[in-house]
Formats: C-alpha cells, sequence, structure tokens
C-alpha cells in the first residue's frame, strides 16, 4: 500500500517536472550588416528577406525542440541561407577582381571549443559543411582554396561549378564598383550569414559563412573563417557571428574580446557587444553582431543603417528585423 503510494507520488512529480520545466532553447541569425534605407529597398524586397530568415528560424527552432544539437542547427539554417540568392554566402556570394566567387566560412561549438573553418573556395555549394568537415574530420582548424576543397570532395560534399554563385545583381555590383573604384566608393557586400544556438542540453554553437567583399583580391580572406575574429563560441561566454568589414574584426579580434569581456570584466552579452562595437566604430570600422549567453540572453548590436536579422526563444519570444530603427 505505501509502496504504491510512493510509486503515484513519484510519477506525479516526474510529470510536473517534465510539464513545468521548460527545456530552454534560443537561435539568433543574421544576414549581413550594412548600408540600409526603406527608400531603396521596396516593401517586395524587404518582404522577401523576412520571409527568408523566417524560414530560416522556424527550421532551427523544429531541430531545437526535437532535440538537435546547436552544431545541427548553426549547419542546417545557415545552408538555408547560403542557398538563396538573397545572402552574400554560397548562391549570392560576391564576386572577386577577376569575376570569380571566393568562400569562407567557420563553426566553433561552446562545450568542447571545437572548430573549423575554410578559406577562398570556390567550388563548395555549402561551406558551413566544408567547416563542419574540418572540425569534426580533420586534426586541423582551417583549410583553403584548392586543399580545402579536396579535403570536401573526399568527405563526400557537393561541389558545383563556379558559375553557379553567378547571380546578376552581384556582378553589377563588382561593375558598378569597379568603374567608380578611383572614387573609392563604397562596396556593397552586405549578405554574410551567421547563427548562434543554444540547445536544449545547454551547448552553445556559433557560424559564419560569406562571399567576404566585393572586388576583392590577391586572395583577401576576411574575418569570417578566422576563429577569434568573425566566429567564436564558449559555454563559459557565448557564440557570436559577426559581419561588416573584416580588416576591422580581425584587427580587434572581435569575437573572442566579446567572450573575453564578460569572462574577465563580468559584462552582459548585450554589454559586451555594444562595446566591442564601440571599439570597432572607433577604429573606423562597420558592422554588426549577433551573440547570445549560455542562458540564452541575446544581443544584436551594429553601428550600420541596417543589419537583416531575427530570433527565436523557447520563452516564445521571436523577432525579425532589417532597420536600425524597426
Ligand atoms: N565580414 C565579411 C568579410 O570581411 C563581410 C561582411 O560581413 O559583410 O569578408
Amino acid at each position: 500500500m505505501i509502496l504504491n503510494k510512493v510509486f503515484t507520488l513519484i510519477v506525479l512529480i516526474l510529470f510536473f517536472f517534465s510539464a513545468f520545466s521548460q527545456q530552454k532553447y534560443a537561435l539568433v541569425i543574421h544576414g549581413g550588416a550594412g548600408v540600409m534605407s526603406k527608400a531603396e529597398m521596396n516593401k517586395e524586397r524587404q518582404a522577401e528577406y523576412k520571409a527568408k530568415l523566417e524560414e530560416a528560424l522556424v527550421k532551427g527552432e523544429t531541430l531545437l525542440k526535437g532535440g538537435a544539437s546547436s552544431t545541427d542547427v548553426v549547419v542546417e539554417v545557415i545552408k538555408i541561407m547560403e542557398d538563396s540568392p538573397l545572402f552574400n554566402a554560397g548562391k549570392g556570394a560576391v564576386f572577386t577582381r577577376a569575376g570569380k566567387n571566393e568562400l569562407d566560412a567557420s563553426i566553433m561549438e561552446g562545450k568542447n571549443m571545437n572548430a573549423g573553418a575554410v578559406a577562398g573556395v570556390k567550388d563548395i555549394k555549402n561551406p558551413i559543411e566544408a567547416a563542419r568537415e574540418v572540425m569534426e574530420n580533420s586534426e586541423h582548424v582551417l583549410l583553403s582554396g584548392k586543399g580545402a576543397s579536396e579535403f570536401s570532395r573526399r568527405q563526400g560534399l557537393e561541389t558545383v561549378n563556379n558559375k553557379y554563385f553567378y547571380t546578376r545583381s552581384r556582378y553589377e555590383s563588382l561593375k558598378r564598383l569597379q568603374k567608380q573604384e578611383r572614387k573609392r566608393a563604397p562596396s556593397d557586400n552586405t549578405g554574410t550569414v551567421g547563427c548562434v544556438a543554444l540547445d536544449v542540453n545547454g551547448n552553445l554553437c556559433a557560424g559564419t559563412s560569406t562571399g567576404g567583399m566585393t572586388n576583392k583580391k590577391f586572395g583577401r580572406i576576411g574575418d569570417s573563417p578566422i576563429i577569434g575574429a568573425g566566429t567564436y563560441a564558449s559555454n563559459n561566454t557565448c557564440a557570436v557571428s559577426c559581419t561588416g568589414h573584416g580588416e576591422y574584426y580581425m584587427r580587434l579580434g572581435f569575437a573572442k574580446d566579446i567572450s573575453a569581456l564578460m569572462e574577465y570584466k563580468n559584462l552582459g552579452v548585450e554589454e559586451a557587444c555594444l562595446e566591442e562595437i564601440r571599439k570597432l566604430g572607433e577604429l573606423g570600422g562597420t558592422g554588426g553582431v549577433i551573440a547570445l549567453d549560455a542562458n540564452g540572453n541575446i544581443a544584436m548590436e551594429f553601428n550600420t543603417s541596417g543589419m537583416f536579422r531575427g530570433f527565436i526563444k523557447s520563452t516564445g519570444e521571436k523577432e525579425i528585423a532589417i532597420f536600425a530603427h524597426d
């Protein structure tokens, strides 16, 4: 009799525990920061971007709810944006001076600080998958160019002809920029993509993927595939993905610096991002950042007029925005 009662009590406790202890998860994405104005981006275009960001968030949330690891989520979410011509990553990558596309990507896990990255790849359909392969199946962190492609091919990743990455609008941007080059016209690279995720097991992961900067030359590599500059994750602090003028992010060790501000100065994730964006501005750099801590606190900061961005949390909170004052 007593045993029966104890058993019922245990079952009831377990029931209430599973019903009310909500499994915490969070997901933040960006689709690039840059010069954006409502006057120049018509409503249809805004809606297109928002729909793609929504698709990526919904996919990520479905995976997180199902118990997927933050690594799986970061890769799947970034692939959606890489496959879209809207963003400067994968399909919509910007052009080099020579009229080719060279892509960079990186990923880092917060639980063990494993990381992988590829730089200057020309034929890998989804560079974020290549970054993951480097992290999980090589003894290296960063592979570049032909070697990175050969490794990815051996890992069975899908390869494409460089022409796959052609989009008219990015090609026209290149031509426009080359025409105005002497006037030092600003280049439009907006559209790097990034994702930071916290899974139900409390593990953080960060990933970033980009075509780099329009008209780049001499094998230029930016911050996006550099661990500590464009991407960083540690379960002790936060997961970070950056977008903006890479040369400044590299000089600052931007992503790692945000983690350091949290670790050594006890700043919250938002405070740390704001401080780092302040430093970026002081140096003359522009761009943005998304970050997420192990408690699900998020930050989406930038010093440009816009950043494609969004987040979703297990609390039901959700936002998708483009302009600074959205
Ligand atoms: N950070 C990228 C790079 O410098 C570009 C961007 O995010 O807009 O390659």
